[in-house]
């Protein structure tokens, strides 16, 4: 795995950025979710957006993201904590579109509907706010988010490219934010500094490091290197888990699974690793109540 972001501060031009190169996770995502190329493109993208939100998080704090828009896609759900480990899926992940121009990738999506952040601070109550969507391409929709909701001037920017085929080849993106007291218009400064380079994702596919990245990003400014960040899609799912989903179904319904299938596979939405449960696993549960 070669995925990693890199976080890099200018303090006294008073900004970070965060530079994520996603690829492999992007492309383990779709394999699991078996995704046609334009849900491929969605939900690389919005598993990268994952990668540079959780990299604003602190020590085991945790963020999920749910996107829910008007397009065929339907809802993009993706998580990430601040160790890089990082999982997703999309609702609708074989919808074929002829196109995969960004407003098809966009437009599959939806312009309209929610985003939805949900936070674990490690607070006893989790953080959730809800923006409006505004045209279906993740990168605005995050940019829009932490402006609206965090009241933080920030940009995303996330880019892809893909072969013949429609496999993504590279996905990644970065992150601008200013930094208190946000007196500078650092983040526009650094918007046109992107604007004269090539997307992100031609940088990368072009043999760029994220290191070479942020050189180029910064320029003249002087930065520091904070952190060198490994990225992977890991779920969090296992048996125990799985266990106690079917017991909150309760003694009934387990029952009326072991007299009409016999047996059981729960499915994890998020990373599909099966988990299957024998008429006697099932008895068990059963004798447990
Ligand atoms: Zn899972």
């Amino acid at each position: 795995m070669n995925d990693y972001l890199l976080r890099a501060l200018a303090r006294e031009a008073g900004v970070r950025v965060i530079v994520s190169s996603n690829t492999d996770l992007a492309r383990e995502a779709a394999d699991r979710h078996s995704t046609f190329p334009i849900a491929s493109i969605a939900l690389g993208h919005a598993l990268t957006g994952a990668a540079l939100m959780g990299a604003l998080l602190k020590v085991r704090q945790r963020i999920a993201m749910k996107f829910e828009g008007s397009g065929p896609l339907q809802k993009i759900l993706v998580e990430s904590d601040n160790n890089g480990r990082i999982r997703g899926y999309v609702s609708q992940p074989m919808i074929d579109l002829p196109e995969l121009s960004p407003e098809q990738i966009a437009a599959a999506l939806g312009d309209t509907g929610l985003l939805t952040v949900v936070k674990d601070t490690l607070l006893p109550e989790l953080s959730e706010s809800t923006v409006p969507l505004g045209s279906g391409d993740i990168a605005a929709e995050l940019t829009f988010f932490l402006n609206q909701s965090e009241q933080i001037p920030s940009l995303i920017d996330i880019s892809h490219t893909v072969d013949n085929e429609g496999n993504l080849q590279t996905v990644g993106g970065l992150l601008i934010q200013a930094l208190p007291p946000y007196e500078s218009d650092i983040v526009q400064q650094l918007r046109n500094n992107i604007q004269e380079l090539p997307p992100m994702a031609d940088l990368l596919n072009s043999g760029k490091t994220p290191e070479e990245i942020v050189a180029l990003l910064f320029g003249e400014m002087p930065y520091k290197l904070l952190e060198r960040r490994p990225l992977h899609f890991e779920c969090g799912c296992n048996r125990t888990r799985s266990e106690q989903a079917l017991i909150s179904l309760g003694p009934e319904e387990i029952q009326h699974i072991i007299d009409t299938e016999g047996e059981t596979v729960v499915d994890c939405h998020f990373c599909h690793e099966q988990y299957v449960f024998s008429r006697e696993d099932l008895e068990e549960l059963l004798d447990n109540f």
